[in-house]
């Protein structure tokens, strides 16, 4: 079980839950915020955090928001704009910084 972050972080972004993972494995796009399915160790430290219930695990994903289960793991496997290869898994954002870009999903995202 790995968890994931939804919809409801976009243009929210406060990272509340950044500041608890005890292995940094959420890392900030641009509009929102992306937890590695690798690195996350599955402890659910950073689901009571977040303030708009974003945070849930992979099997919670239904409805409105499913494409962002997988979306998470895309952030990840995927070149983003601007990147030449994708971010794999990095080891935690402190070796990162902000990456400021998001998935294609992401960024053209409008709530509905
Ligand atoms: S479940 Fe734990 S390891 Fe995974 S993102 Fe949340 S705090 Fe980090
Ligand atoms: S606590 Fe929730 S809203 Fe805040 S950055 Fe994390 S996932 Fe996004």
């Amino acid at each position: 079980m790995a968890y994931a972050i939804g919809a409801a972080c976009i243009d929210i972004k406060d990272k509340t839950c950044m500041d608890v993972c005890p292995v940094e494995c959420i890392y900030e796009g641009g509009r929102k915020l992306y937890i590695n399915p690798v690195e996350c160790i599955d402890c659910g430290v950073c689901v009571p955090t977040c303030p708009v219930e974003a945070i849930r695990p992979l099997e919670e994903f239904d409805g409105g928001d499913i494409e962002f289960a997988t979306d998470n793991a895309t952030f990840f496997s995927e070149a983003l704009p601007g990147h030449e290869y994708p971010l794999g898994n990095p080891g935690g954002v402190s070796r990162t910084g902000t990456i400021g870009v998001d998935t294609t999903l992401v960024s053209g995202y409008h709530p509905r």
